[in-house]
């Protein structure tokens, strides 16, 4: 039995997973907030209960001799040395990492290096790192990359059509992201199949604030949605997904934006906030369309039909497919956009059964017996493919 702390560290926050080795059981899990704030927000859940308290955080490292320190202090661990290993989820990998691995000073440079690949998220991750090795220096802390799980791809499916140089100069291709959930979800899939996952075709579709969609053969990756950035693929929260690169150009022109003004307003005010005009939570965007509101209205329908757009053309790239998943916060809970993908799919023999989609339960199967393609709400778990992988790589017995 070894106790694993599976971390996600942003800019300004710190989320966290202690779990029971390989039982897979969670012990305690939470979020630091507002790391560099005035006042921050720390939320513990363990036993049932779930605490928030409002310490001030100047640093990461606060926050983690904090969290650490109250694990002690509520018994949830007895001592700091039952926690044998650190896993760090990390977003951008490159090419570079093929495999999640011990974090050891190249392995921190490399990651640094990585950082025009994701500037929001490779330096946080790094401080998440640091501050864990300083509180914790004698326990292996190892690094879980977003990226590794796509990295099966073939070169017809990472490359763009663009001058070769740039992938040879500055790496300009596609790297995806959600990888460790795609993972998580195409061998549970196979589970649930009760296939082996070497046979299995499956395309999932991580639907939450991010969204991406995957091919997944026989536990490989073989296409995904998402590209350099996470701003490729459909439509998202915030994000725009693809559209033709000239409308950066053209919206500098009209507006007197810089090509970055104009990028960060396809990540950050786009997609379900940007057609709807209300909000880039489906909850609120589903309220609008219920309402009867055109504009909440299409932006499901715009990204229902960008969604069966992949899903088909995954479809036709593995020659068929087993299952299609569904996961994540819209992925798992929005039954309205489950329903307008799958009817957009009924040319691929796709039913879904709409007692079973509409039923509230956990991992289930939402298809009928005769569709041919069976369809899946599979609720991801990111920190469980962390805690295994930190298990898998430093050899915790
Ligand atoms: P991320 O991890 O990328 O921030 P999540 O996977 O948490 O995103 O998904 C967030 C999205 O899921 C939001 O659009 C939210 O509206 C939607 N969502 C979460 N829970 C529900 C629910 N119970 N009903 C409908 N939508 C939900």
């Amino acid at each position: 039995m070894a106790k694993i702390m599976a971390v996600n560290a942003g800019s300004s926050s710190i989320k966290f997973q202690l779990l029971d080795m390989p039982a897979e059981a969670v012990i305690a899990s939470g979020v630091m907030e507002r790391i560099g704030l005035e006042e921050g927000i720390f939320t513990l859940k363990y036993d049932g209960k779930k605490e928030e308290t409002h310490p001030v955080l100047p640093t990461h490292a606060e926050g983690v001799e904090l969290l650490l320190h109250t694990l002690v202090e509520k018994g949830i661990v007895k001592d700091l040395k039952e926690i044998s290993g650190v896993g760090h989820r990390v977003v951008q990998g490159g090419e570079y990492f093929k495999d999640s691995c011990l974090v050891d000073e190249t392995v921190i440079n490399k990651i640094a290096e990585l950082a025009d690949l994701a500037p929001l998220h490779n330096p946080a991750h790094i401080i998440g790192i640091k501050a864990f090795q300083k509180a914790l220096p004698k326990v292996p802390q190892v690094v879980v990359f977003d990226t590794v799980f796509h990295q099966t791809m073939p070169e017809e499916a990472y490359m763009y059509a663009v001058p070769y140089e740039w992938y040879e100069k500055y790496g300009i291709r596609k790297y995806g992201a959600h990888g460790t959930s795609h993972k998580y979800v195409s061998e549970r899939c196979a589970e649930v199949m009760g296939k082996p996952l070497k046979d299995t075709k499956i395309i999932v579709c991580h639907l939450g604030n991010g969204a991406s969609i995957s091919a997944v053969e026989g536990g490989k990756c073989k296409d995904t949605s998402m590209g350099l950035t996470p701003l490729e693929g459909i439509p998202m929260g915030t994000r725009t997904g693809n559209i033709d690169p000239t409308v950066v150009s053209y919206i500098c022109d009209k507006e007197g934006k810089t090509a970055a003004e104009v990028v960060n307003i396809l990540n950050k005010k786009s997609g379900y906030l940007g057609m709807s005009g209300r909000s880039n939570d489906a909850r609120d965007v589903t309220a609008g369309m219920n309402a009867g509101d055109h504009r909440c209205k299409l932006t499901f329908d715009v990204q229902a039909k960008r969604i069966a757009d992949y899903v088909a053309s995954y479809w036709l790239y593995m020659g068929g497919c087993d299952a299609i998943c569904f996961t994540a916060g819209m992925g798992e809970n929005l039954k309205h956009l489950r329903l307008n993908v799958a009817k957009r799919l009924a040319p691929l023999g796709v039913e879904i059964d709409e007692v079973l989609n509409d039923t509230f339960s956990d991992e289930r199967i939402i298809s009928t017996p005769s569709s041919k393609i069976k369809l899946y709400i599979i609720p991801t778990n990111e920190e469980v493919m962390i805690a295994r992988d930190t298990v898998r790589v430093a050899k915790i017995k």
